[in-house]
């Protein structure tokens, strides 16, 4: 299989861990099928690029429909045959606890991995390994308590509910959080079902290190697969393919669309978690000092890559300078560089297609009459670093206040009311997240009544936690990850009539 020599420290000298290094010099990179990795049938590949320099430091295999092919036929054997399925429910959840203490063993290898095809800082990076491994921790209780139900009826019967896992999942992942795979993978082996997992192409690597630790925790080889490459292709394959029973896909609108159009023929069951233009309400009663902080870290985190940045601020008029002022400040001197920096505060965007997107959205908001009042241009030649950018003026009919940007762009929006602030948040065809800043408790209860969004925030944002749901409404998609609400997605009830009398 084609490889090419990796270097063993990153291109701006950072040095990698012994396991990094190790991993990256074994090369090979491929998708994992029957417990193996292998190359693609046609020998394609494609260039792994480090966002910090923007050069290639590695191929992976790149899947065409036979590879595909390959992976869900493993993963409907194992199915098919129990190997996972019929493990007793307390053996699932010892292998799943396994794979929960592997993961943690190999969290210097996986923060390296997103730091370098991802572009993640370290403190992110950490954050995003740890977030997989408490998805599995917390997913690994679950196979012991998964039920059906005895419904009433008629004397002559006993009628069951059995909850049966789905079969062959398809899970779709972004390359914001390559290290979080487990999150995506890990509720549906819970359930039983087997996995084939499709990683974005520009973070192929953490997923192949997930892959073998699921072998190590005694998962058996078919259970859990990896295809890597296009997703027109990779991705695609996955949702046409009649032996796959569900798809679990994380990403963006337009790919949503394209995945729930595909997946019709074969009327699977899918979930959608999409993308956002989340609100940020800041009242004048707010903890102006608490909220600025916040604001600030709801863009700037993974340089405003994430699902939830709270991309639009609304600001009551009266504390509007104030609180501009005090974001402005916090974020004027940012550094920004490579995530293995432990100076580094905002790494780069994971592409330079990510890049021109950012850049073409600035060039926008600039157009429409938005002033900038940071920021505003890419930062540095090499790489794919933008400057963090705050834009004041926005009204909410503005391209900048209506696309989701997936950068670093924050667009400041006046209101004066509380109904003005409610008719702003909820006119947009996103309904991810909000975030409310008040200390008026009844204020508090009104708006989290009022907003149409999968989640909101009160006087905090972007918290997430295993057992808590997560996903969106309206274009933000449907369905729920984390939590028993993705136990549904991943589960079916069958009904079994058994006639007494
Ligand atoms: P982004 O635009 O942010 O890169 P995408 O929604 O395109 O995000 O990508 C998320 C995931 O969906 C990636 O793994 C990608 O390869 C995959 N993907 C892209 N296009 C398709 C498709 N047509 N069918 C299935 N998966 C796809």
């Amino acid at each position: 299989m084609q490889t090419t020599a990796v270097r063993p420290e990153t291109s701006d000298g950072w040095a990698l861990s012994p396991q990094t290094k190790a991993f990256l010099a074994a090369g090979g990179f491929g998708h994992f099928i029957d417990g193996e990795m292998v190359p693609s049938a046609s020998g394609e590949t494609f260039g792994i690029l480090d966002p910090a320099t923007g050069r290639e430091f590695a191929r992976c295999a790149a899947a065409g429909r036979e590879d595909v092919d390959r992976a869900v036929r493993s993963a409907r054997r194992a199915f098919d045959d129990g190997r996972w399925r019929n493990l007793e429910p307390l053996e699932k959840e010892r292998r799943l606890r396994k794979l929960g203490e592997l993961v943690g063993q190999n969290r210097d290898l996986l923060m390296d991995l997103d730091v370098i095809d991802g572009g993640l800082v370290r403190a992110y990076s950490e954050f995003i390994v740890k977030f997989g491994q408490d998805a599995i921790d917390y997913y690994s209780g679950w196979p012991t308590k998964l039920h059906g139900s005895v419904p009433a009826g008629p004397p002559d019967v006993v009628v069951q509910e059995v909850r049966e896992p789905v079969g062959v999942v398809g899970v779709i992942t972004p390359w914001n959080g390559p290290s979080a795979a487990p999150a995506g993978i890990v509720p549906a082996l819970a359930c039983g079902n087997c996995v084939v997992l499709k990683p974005a192409e520009q973070t192929p690597l953490a997923a192949l290190v997930v892959a073998r630790l699921c072998i190590e925790a005694g998962i058996p080889p078919g259970v859990v697969n990896v295809v890597q490459g296009l997703g027109e292709v990779a991705g695609a394959g996955i949702v046409e393919h009649p032996l796959v029973d569900a798809i679990g896909f994380t990403g963006s609108g337009d790919t949503g669309r394209r995945i729930v159009a595909a997946a019709a023929p074969t009327l699977k069951r899918v979930s959608m978690e999409l993308g956002g233009k989340s609100p940020h309400i800041v009242f004048d009663d707010a903890d102006l000092e608490q909220a600025a902080a916040t604001v600030a870290g709801a863009v700037w985190g993974h340089s405003g890559q994430v699902c939830t940045a709270g991309s639009r601020v609304l600001v009551q008029r009266g504390i509007h300078d104030e609180l501009v002022a005090a974001v402005v400040a916090r974020s004027r001197d940012i550094r920004l560089g490579s995530g293995f920096s432990p100076d580094t505060q905002m790494g780069p965007l994971v592409s330079q297609e990510q890049l021109n997107r950012v850049c073409r959205y600035v060039d926008i908001g600039k157009r429409e009459g938005a002033q900038v009042a940071l920021g505003g241009a890419r930062h540095g030649e090499a790489g794919y670093f933008h400057q963090p950018t705050i834009f004041t003026g926005v009204n909410n009919t503005m391209t900048i206040a209506r696309e989701e940007i997936f950068g670093p762009v924050m667009a400041v929006i006046p209101f004066d009311t509380e109904e003005e602030a409610i008719a702003i948040a909820n006119d947009t065809e996103f309904g991810l997240a909000a975030g409310v800043w008040t200390r008026d408790l009844g204020r508090a209860h009104r708006l989290t009544q009022a907003i149409r969004a999968g989640t909101v925030w009160v006087n905090t944002y972007q918290r997430v936690y295993p057992s808590i749901p997560y996903g969106g409404v309206k274009q933000s998609g449907f369905g729920r990850n984390l939590g028993a609400a993705s136990l549904e997605h991943y589960t079916q009830t069958k009904t079994v009539w058994l006639k007494v009398r």
